[in-house]
Parts: structure tokens; C-alpha cells; sequence
């Protein structure tokens, strides 16, 4: 999401003359995007501030900024702290930008955390950074309205809108035109997208389908799924439209029913077993995958032993695994006791993380034999001569190049795996 968002503000500041550079010394402005999500990424924000703080010292013209959740949710309190930041920036204020660096040049701190309830950058033609000009991400909504006990979402991206369907398939039609293989289509909660034009409405699955139907060469992926919003008629979509990625990430976030009222998640235990029984059901070569966390409030052996037995039912091919971090502001932060000591959350994070380590090495050497049509990334970061690309299920497989390039599509047999990826020969 943030890259995306990162391409956003490239295009605004395109528009008023300015160009990225790959060379921070070069940089006449550097804008730091930023995430709220857990504090260590916070934390990681400010450890890098400090180390671009030496750039300022040497050139006193260097603009810095701070864009993103974290400038939503620390506002004033950054430029009050950190005197290295010269402007701070919110997600919903981006358009304003080219005015907020100018304040900045003439000497001023310059602030805009105004969120909206309107703004999608429908309009903005984001200027890509991703470098392998196959893959990239389209953004199809902002914010959220669930109300996830743990989660800052809500607070510092605002109330969730959708875009304009016509604007998402000009995005695509440019990137099909600009040789890109594969989009991403992405929201917080890409089930809840719904666009009313004059009571004729645009749903997810309706918004897939036009986007796979733009081109049978085009990949279609999206992120991320609710399992309480996750319909049948989103599954069938996907089963009827070879081009719609095999795979859907479907968050549990802990396989305990108790855990899961108490953050708002709004499913049971129950319910979302029966959602992963219908993936499986209505396109039985689909890849899921999941969030887990470890150590929300209250939480006991006896729930995190639901959550391991959750993973080990569904048979994960990949997790995102975190240990609870409470956020101020939250509902969790606000009503409950961060009650799980911090060895015990390492304990089970580490007991999480291993137990999805034994199931991705299993379905990946489930995959070994088979065939899979595999869209080429580009040249193997660990081996010059090999490429590299992902399986419909978003399973990394490397191969001897043997004259391709990137952007074709290609039949890959599968011979051998590692813990992170399929290796196989082209057939
Ligand atoms: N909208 C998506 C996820 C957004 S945040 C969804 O609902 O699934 C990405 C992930 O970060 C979440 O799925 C959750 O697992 C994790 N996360 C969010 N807040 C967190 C917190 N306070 N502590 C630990 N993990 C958190
Ligand atoms: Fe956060 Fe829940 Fe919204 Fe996801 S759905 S962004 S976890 S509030």
C-alpha cells in the first residue's frame, strides 16, 4: 500500500517539475513514507531520521519530510521533536504537496493531516518505482471501516471509499500499454468495494471480472480479504477467470473464537473454516494465506493452541506472523490490559513462526512434479543466469534463463524446492 501511495505523491510532484533520483545525495527533497502498523516499524522510522540527519547538517537546503500514518498520527508532535523534519504530511493530503514544499522554502514548517472522505487519487497516473516493469499495484480503495480492536487503520488512513471503477481500468489499460503482466488490486478490505453510479452498483467480484476481462495476458491479484466479507460469487469469479491469481490472503489473525470477538473481527472460529472449505471447494488449486497475532490481551495457552491448530487445519502456504503491539488510540489500547507478558508473546510467535515453516515446506514439496505456467520477474537475485517468477498461487520459482525474458509466461516443471523457493526447468 505504501508503494503504491509512494507513486501517488511521485506523480504530484511530477506535475509541479520535480523528477525522483536514485541518489539521495542528489536530493534536494526527501520524503520518508511511513507506517503505523506496529511500533517497531515506527521505531524504524525514527532510527532512519537520525541517519539522514548528517545529509542535512552538510547542505541546509535539503528538505525533509515525514508522509504517511506515522505524520497522521504524530502530527505537530513531529516537527515539535525532530527539528530535521520540515513538513509532515498525511495520507488524504497529498494533491497539497507542491504548496507544502514551497512553504518549506521560504523558511517555514509546513503541516497537512486533513483526512478525507472523498480523495482516491482517482485522477493521478502513479509514476511506477517498482523496477521490474511486469508486476505492479493499483489501488481500488482508501482507508477502512472495520473497527479492528488492535488496529491504527481506521484512525490514521480515515473512513473507507472506493474508486471510480472507470479510472482503476484506465490505470490498467496504461500499464497493459507500458508492457506490466500483473496488477495487484489493493484495499484493506477489498470484499466491502462498491462504487453507486446513479444506483447502478460495482461490487468486488464485478470489478475483478472487468479488470481480468481487460486482457487475457494480464494477471490479476488482489489484497487484502475480510473472511466475514469473503462471498461465494467473489470464489466463483476467480474459478471462472483463468487470468485471477490462485490465491487469496485471508487473514485469521488467531484461530480462537473468544480472541477474535474481542478484537472485532466479527467471524467465529467456525465461520472462518467454512470460508477456507469453500476456497477449497470452488477452486481447488488455490493458494491461502494468512496474518496471525500472537498475544493480544487475554489471551491464553489455551487460545493460542486454537491458533495453532487453526494453521495446521487450513495447511498455510505463507503467513504474516506478528507479536501484539498495542497502538495508542485503539479500541485495545483504550479498554483492555496488554496483559500478555512480553516473553510469553516471543514464546508463541516463535512457536507460530515454526509451525508455518514445517507447512510451507510441505505444500511446497506437494509442488514438486508438477507443472506450473510461471510469469518471469527477471534475472535470479541469487544466481545471474537464472530467472526468476511467481506461480498463479504467488510461489516464488527459479529456472535457467535458456534465451527468455521477463514478461513471458512460461511452463516450469518443478524439480526440487528450498525453504523460499521452487526451482524447476522450463518445459
Ligand atoms: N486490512 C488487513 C490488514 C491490515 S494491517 C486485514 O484486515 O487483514 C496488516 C496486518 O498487521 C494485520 O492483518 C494484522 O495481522 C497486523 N496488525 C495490525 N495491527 C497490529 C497490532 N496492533 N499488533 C500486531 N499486529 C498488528
Ligand atoms: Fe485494520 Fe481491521 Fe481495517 Fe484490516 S480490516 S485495516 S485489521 S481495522
Amino acid at each position: 500500500m505504501n508503494v503504491a501511495d509512494s507513486e501517488v505523491v511521485a506523480s504530484v510532484l511530477k506535475e509541479s517539475g520535480f523528477e525522483v533520483t536514485g541518489d539521495i545525495n542528489e536530493a534536494g527533497l526527501i520524503l520518508i513514507n511511513t507506517c503505523s502498523i506496529r511500533e517497531n516499524a515506527e521505531q524504524r522510522i525514527w532510527g532512519r531520521l537520525r541517519a539522514i540527519s548528517h545529509l542535512k547538517k552538510k547542505r541546509r537546503d535539503l528538505r525533509i519530510g515525514l508522509i504517511g500514518c506515522m505524520a497522521e498520527r504524530l502530527k505537530e508532535k513531529v516537527l515539535e521533536t525532530e527539528k530535521l523534519v520540515d513538513l509532515v504530511v498525511g495520507p488524504d493530503a497529498y494533491r497539497d504537496l507542491p504548496a507544502l514544499v514551497a512553504e518549506t522554502e521560504a523558511g517555514h514548517k509546513a503541516v497537512n493531516v486533513l483526512l478525507s472522505r472523498e480523495e482516491t487519487y482517482s485522477d493521478i497516473s502513479p509514476v511506477r518505482m517498482d523496477k521490474d516493469g511486469v508486476t505492479s499495484f493499483v489501488s481500488i480503495m482508501r482507508g477502512c471501516n472495520n473497527m479492528c480492536a488492535y488496529c491504527v487503520v481506521p484512525y490514521v488512513r480515515g473512513a473507507e471509499r472506493s474508486r471510480d471503477p472507470e479510472s482503476i481500468i484506465r490505470e490498467v489499460n496504461e500499464l497493459l500499454d507500458e508492457g506490466y503482466r500483473e496488477v495487484t488490486l489493493l484495499g484493506q478490505n477489498v470484499d466491502s468495494y462498491r462504487w453507486d453510479k446513479e444506483g447502478k452498483i460495482t461490487d468486488f467480484p464485478e470489478l475483478l471480472e472487468r479488470v481480468a476481462l481487460t486482457d487475457p495476458l494480464l494477471r490479476v491479484r488482489f489484497s487484502t480479504s475480510h473472511p466475514k466479507d469473503l462471498s461465494d460469487e467473489l470464489l466463483h469469479t476467480i474459478a471462472r477467470n483463468k487470468n485471477i491469481c490462485r490465491h487469496i490472503h485471508l487473514p485469521a489473525q488467531s484461530g480462537s473464537s473468544r480472541i477474535l470477538k474481542l478484537m472485532n473481527r466479527e467471524y467465529t472460529r467456525e465461520w472462518y473454516m467454512d470460508r477456507i472449505k469453500a476456497i477449497r471447494k470452488i477452486i481447488p488449486d488455490c493458494a491461502i494465506s494468512t496474518d496471525m497475532i500472537a498475544g493480544f490481551c487475554t489471551e491464553t495457552d489455551e487460545d493460542h493452541k486454537e491458533t495453532l491448530s487453526l494453521m495446521e487445519w487450513a495447511q498455510y502456504d505463507f503467513a504474516y506472523m506478528f507479536k501484539y503491539s498495542e497502538r495508542p488510540g485503539t479500541k485495545a489500547a483504550r479498554k483492555f490490559r496488554d496483559d500478555v507478558p512480553e516473553e510469553i508473546k516471543s514464546k508463541r510467535l516463535d512457536e507460530i513462526i515454526g509451525l508455518q515453516n514445517r507447512l510451507s515446506a510441505k505444500t511446497k514439496k506437494l509442488d514438486i512434479g508438477k507443472v506450473f505456467e510461471v510469469l518471469t520477474e527477471g534475472r535470479s537475485k541469487r544466481s545471474g543466469d537464472h530467472l526468476s517468477g511467481r506461480t498463479s498461487q504467488n510461489k516464488v520459482v527459479v529456472f535457467p534463463e535458456e534465451g527468455h525474458k521477463k514478461g513471458e509466461y512460461l511452463n516450469v516443471l518443478i524439480e526440487r524446492c528450498t525453504s523460499a523457493t521452487l526451482i524447476g526447468k522450463i518445459i
